[in-house]
């Protein structure tokens, strides 16, 4: 039974808890550095933490219970702004020596991830990590967090911090942004999401200029609806990709609702688990730094003095996980999760695609879904861009003699293929639609030489790629088949031991 004391100081928040093992209590002490203009100042951020840090640490230390002691003194090493850091880094120091207890240096970001999974008691969680600097999503693997997918510019936070700024509000931008989107109308803004990574700046430069033509409501619920769906998308793919049935937030940006209800709803929709922590322990706070400290100083991960030099730039898959079983990696397939269907049938789960293997027929019938947490104009868009971008590239590599599948479109029972490359796919609604003009899902009005983009067309259009084990398994080994089952069937509450 442990008492342990967490110290943050990576930015904007001040702040000192006490955990305590026995009780699974956490009392959190925050004082909040606000600029009086502009973006967060690190001297000046610094300086709030030179002055803030006693007091949050003596109102911490009030609540040690009568007849205990402190066993601990945990800390943020990083990663953060570097003079808010040595700070509070010199301060836990200092605290650790007066109360003669061991250091413990807390990866910043592993603090968000693991304080949702003990909240929830989950097993092995994706965890998405959205906050001002920092936008990745996290999962076990062997003795590290993996980053599965990252920002590779700005942070969902200060994207839209900025944007904010731009229009003259005050710091933070977040919560005034999820507050105007609630009168908001869709207009489109650039979404990009390239693999697993995520960009955010070209959103936020859209953004600013989308306000000179359009209400700034409509903008605010926009931008929420475009970056949100890009966050989702990629958690999905991350579950997919590791067969996780579990997902936990962290990062101030999580404390938004809408980003909360979407992967909420992306969750049910998979039969996997979700939970995003109370608001306190979503922003940065003291309490995710003492509860991570108390695993670590559990398994013997305690620093030196002389060795326990900040991290401004410590990714949180440089941190070795001590404090918990080294996760074999063996438990599914990279890359394809299957799940066996009541009927008996298996399927793929991709992320935005579902594909049903048929390898009697030498078929592979793949589906490109729609996903109800996005807005409707975001999905039409995002599948029609796609499905097209596909038959393109096919169409290319067939005309380099790459060999590829035979597209057909299942409503006429016609081989698209052609000896000059595959044609697009086309729906029987399509095809009576070409060489019209109509207004594509998106709300943009295009000439329709290639095919009709109604919505009603691309729920139903189907890609079957027949003689694929032929073709596929000629060059390639069979793709590989998880025989993990999913192990949640529906979504499951979660959030059973919430402090
Ligand atoms: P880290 O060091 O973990 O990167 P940080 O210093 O950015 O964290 P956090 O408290 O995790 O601090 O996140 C702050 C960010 O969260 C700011 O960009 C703020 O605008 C954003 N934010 C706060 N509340 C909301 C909200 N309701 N909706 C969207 N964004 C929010």
């Amino acid at each position: 039974m442990t008492l342990v004391v967490g110290i943050e100081g990576t930015a904007w928040a001040a702040s000192a808890a006490l955990y305590d093992t026995r009780e699974e209590s956490v009392t959190v002490e925050t004082d909040a550095y606000q600029p009086a203009t502009g973006g967060i100042d690190p001297s000046e951020a610094a300086e709030h933490m030179r002055e803030a840090l006693p007091t949050v640490i003596e109102r911490a230390l009030s609540a040690v219970p009568d007849g205990r002691e402190v066993d601990a003194v945990a800390f943020s090493r990083g990663p953060g702004l570097g003079p808010c850091l040595r700070l509070a880094g010199t301060t836990a120091r200092a605290l650790s020596g007066t109360l003669s207890v061991p250091l413990v240096g807390v990866n910043h970001m592993l603090a968000h991830a693991e304080v949702g999974r003990w909240a929830a008691d989950f097993e092995a969680p994706v965890c998405l990590n959205t906050s001002g600097a920092n936008t990745h999503v996290l999962a076990l693997r062997g003795d590290r967090y993996r980053m599965l997918g990252e920002t590779t510019d700005v942070g969902v936070g200060n994207a839209i911090d900025k944007f904010t700024r731009h229009l003259g509000w005050s710091h933070p931008g977040g919560p005034k942004v999820e507050r105007r989107a609630r009168d908001g109308a869709y207009v489109e803004l650039p979404y990009t999401v390239t693999g697993m990574d995520l960009s955010f700046s070209g959103l936020m430069s859209a953004a600013k200029a989308a306000t000179d033509d359009h209400p700034v409501e409509d903008v605010c619920f926009s931008l929420q609806e475009t970056a949100f769906a890009m966050l989702a998308e990629v958690t999905e793919r991350a579950l997919s990709l590791t067969g996780a049935d579990e997902l936990v937030l962290g990062g101030g940006v999580a404390q938004n609702r809408r980003l909360q209800a979407m992967l909420g709803e992306m969750c049910e929709a998979r039969g996997a688990a979700f939970h995003a922590p109370e608001d306190r322990f979503l922003r940065d706070n003291a309490g995710m730094i003492a509860v991570l400290g108390a695993r670590m100083l559990a398994a013997g991960d305690t620093v030196a003095v002389e060795e326990s030099r900040v991290r401004p730039d410590y990714r949180p898959d440089r941190a070795a996980v001590t404090w918990r079983d080294a996760d074999p990696g063996q438990s599914h397939e990279r890359g394809v999760t299957t799940v066996d269907e009541p009927g008996g049938e298996r399927r793929v789960r991709g992320a935005e695609a579902v594909v049903d293997l048929d390898p009697d027929a030498s078929r592979v019938h793949k589906r490109r879904v729609s996903k109800d947490y996005r807005h409707e104009r975001v999905d039409a868009r995002l599948r029609r861009d796609r499905t097209v971008l596909e038959a393109r590239l096919t169409a290319a590599a067939r005309r380099e003699g790459v060999p590829t599948p035979v597209v057909h479109e299942p409503a006429c029972g016609r081989s698209a293929s052609s000896s000059r490359g595959c044609t697009p796919p086309v729906s029987s609604t399509a095809t009576r639609r070409r060489g019209t003009s109509g207004s594509t899902p998106s709300g943009r009005t295009s000439s329709t030489s290639g095919w009709a983009t109604t919505p009603t067309t691309w729920r139903t259009t189907r890609w079957i790629y027949t003689s694929w084990k032929a073709v596929w398994s000629a060059r390639r080994p069979t793709p590989t088949r998880s025989s993990r089952p999913s192990r949640a069937a529906t979504a499951r509450p979660a959030g059973r031991r919430r402090p």
